[in-house]
């Protein structure tokens, strides 16, 4: 059971942030939301947690494309909860274009979300879980932390950055209490990959039905996404005792795209 442990989920307004956030909760956690959204919707969930798993749970809706936004929010982690045991950096966003063709401006926003802001997480945390001696961080990268994919230069360089990044910190923590791991999704139905749809079946003039069939196609060999619940019991297991002595791993939970 994760009673008494804190933990921050960035990006945890929707998809695979909030079945994480909701698998630590249902162990036991408190947590901490961030995100973008609704305010009226986010205070539903932030509720709904709170009341469902009889945990804390807060929300802090920093924008984590600067050091400053993440500051802010473990800043608030810490004043209202306490130290953060747990960190899933997990907020990101996605950018499909050509090499040639893509924006400068959104290469540095999705570096900005997607590594920066993990290393701003893990720098304002990984001290004081090291010098209480527990701790556990669980960076969200991709099977396009592992592979490439066209037109996504941005979210690959960024995804691959997040898996070496990993890789240092388990070895920097190592043998301290602390682990931190790398969790590579495959397709997850969420509003992120739902855009990626919505453009291929504008593209080719397919049913949503048939655009999604042909997206997990071209990659997913199960033929189904993978689910943010499934995530879920994923970095749940990796706060368990049982997760003690993995560290450093990047661990795919991709329906078979990486063992192609
Ligand atoms: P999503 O769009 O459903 O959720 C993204 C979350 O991040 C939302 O809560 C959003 O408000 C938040 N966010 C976005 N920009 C932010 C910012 N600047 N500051 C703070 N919060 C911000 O996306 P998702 O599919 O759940 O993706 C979550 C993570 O999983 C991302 O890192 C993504 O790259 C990764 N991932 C997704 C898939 C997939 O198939 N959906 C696969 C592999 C990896």
């Amino acid at each position: 059971t994760l009673k008494g442990r804190i933990a921050v989920v960035t990006g945890s307004t929707s998809g695979i942030g909030l079945g994480i956030a909701r698998a630590l909760a249902g162990a036991g956690a408190d947590v901490v939301l961030n995100g973008f959204g609704d305010a009226a919707e986010i205070e539903r969930i932030r509720a709904g947690l709170a009341e469902e798993f009889g945990v804390r749970a807060t929300f802090h809706g920093a924008d984590l494309s600067s050091g400053d936004g993440v500051k802010a929010l473990i800043d608030h982690a810490t004043a209202t909860l306490g130290p953060v045991d747990i960190i899933v950096n997990n907020a990101g966003i996605q950018h499909v274009a050509l090499i040639e063709e893509f924006p400068p401006e959104r290469w540095d926003a999705v570096i900005a979300i997607n590594l920066s802001a993990v290393f701003h997480g893990m720098r304002l945390t990984v001290g004081g879980m090291k010098q209480r001696g527990w701790g556990r961080i669980i960076n969200i990268a991709s099977a396009h932390g592992l592979v490439a994919s066209v037109q996504k230069g941005a979210y690959i360089a960024a995804k691959h950055g997040v898996v070496g990044l990993t890789k240092t910190v388990a070895l920097e923590t190592a043998g301290t209490g602390v682990t931190c791991n790398a969790i590579c999704p495959g397709w997850v139905l969420t509003p992120l990959v739902q855009k990626q749809i919505d453009a291929l079946a504008a593209e080719q003039g397919l049913s949503d039905a048939d655009a999604r069939a042909k997206l997990l196609g071209s990659k997913q060999p199960s033929g189904d996404f993978v689910t943010p619940e499934q995530l879920g019991g994923l970095a749940v297991f990796l706060c368990s005792a049982s997760a003690d002595q993995m560290t450093g791993a990047a661990l795919t939970m991709d329906g078979g795209w990486t063992a192609q």
